[in-house]
């Protein structure tokens, strides 16, 4: 049984529609990917009732450009009804379709409150939460580049753990996304090991997984998140991990999942989580 954990229907810089026709590419790729369930996650900033709640959270930044890339960043993502995905899914599982309901939720500090209703009137199977943005510095796109050049690296690595537990504390989500994403680009402190900590510490807390995503792999660091030592950390505190592509075409459905077994395995789990209408399960590996 593989359940892949973290996938959405859109690419980025594109819009296709989110129909029923689109959920069935996906799970004819599952099939055909070895991939059992597919737990749909999509982002935050797709839909425009998250828009409407948060407009302007980007404008906290006291970098004007950034906040405009950011603004500008959400005004192109934008484009779902927030019910209307939640229906097409939840009418793909009534006919007996292998999806689950979930969405990929940004942490916005000081939006907590916003974010909690924009949850509240669905019944989700899994919310995982992620930091992609430091301010309106967005750490896991090409477009932040510059800014990465321009900053220090280890206070950026400080940043994003301190909003990663932050978010973990906040009570909004079942699972912490791509963990260590802050390497994405390669940039790293000479010591990696506090916030390695800080993730363990953080899922452990609060009751969370931590998502073992294979989309690393095909990032300028290409490597699994997290990395190997924070799994092994994560093992001994208890704390769960699920397995997810982060695919955001169908075709790439479960993609290494072999890999992602095997770092799980050698960090020595033998099970690995998964959620329905936000209960955890633990199934083999
Ligand atoms: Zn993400
Ligand atoms: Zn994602």
């Amino acid at each position: 049984m593989r359940i892949d954990a973290h996938v959405h229907l859109q690419p980025h810089g594109e819009r296709p529609p989110v129909d029923r026709a689109r959920i069935a590419q996906y799970v004819d790729c599952a099939r055909a990917n070895g991939v059992d369930v597919v737990v749909f996650t999509e982002h935050l900033f797709r839909f425009r009732e998250a828009y409407a709640a948060l407009d302007g959270w980007w404008e906290a930044d006291p970098n004007p450009q950034l906040a405009a890339a950011t603004r500008a960043y959400w005004d192109d993502h934008v484009n779902l009804s927030l019910p209307e995905y939640v229906r097409l899914i939840e009418q793909a599982k009534a006919d007996g379709l292998p999806v689950r309901l979930g969405m990929e939720l940004d942490w916005i500090p000081g939006r907590a409150a916003e974010l909690r209703r924009l949850l509240a009137p669905y019944a989700w199977d899994c919310v995982l939460g992620s930091v992609h943005w430091l301010g309106s510095f967005l750490i896991d796109d090409e477009a932040g580049l510059p800014e990465w050049q321009r900053r220090d690296i280890a206070a950026v690595w400080q940043e994003y753990g301190q909003l990663v537990e932050e978010l973990a504390g906040a009570g909004l989500v079942d699972v912490l996304a791509h963990p260590d994403v802050v390497k994405v680009f390669g940039f790293r402190p000479p010591d990696e090991r506090p916030l390695h900590r800080q993730l363990v510490r953080a899922a452990a807390a609060n009751g969370l997984a931590l998502e073992i995503n294979t989309n690393g792999l095909r990032k300028p660091v290409a490597e699994l998140y997290p990395h190997p030592d924070v799994l092994a950390a994560a093992r001994v505190a208890g704390v769960p991990v699920t397995l997810a592509s982060d695919a955001h075409i169908p075709e790439r459905l479960g993609a290494w999942f072999d890999e992602a077994i095997a770092a799980a395995r050698a960090a020595g789990y033998r099970t690995y989580a998964a959620y329905d209408q936000r209960r955890r399960s633990d199934l083999p590996l």
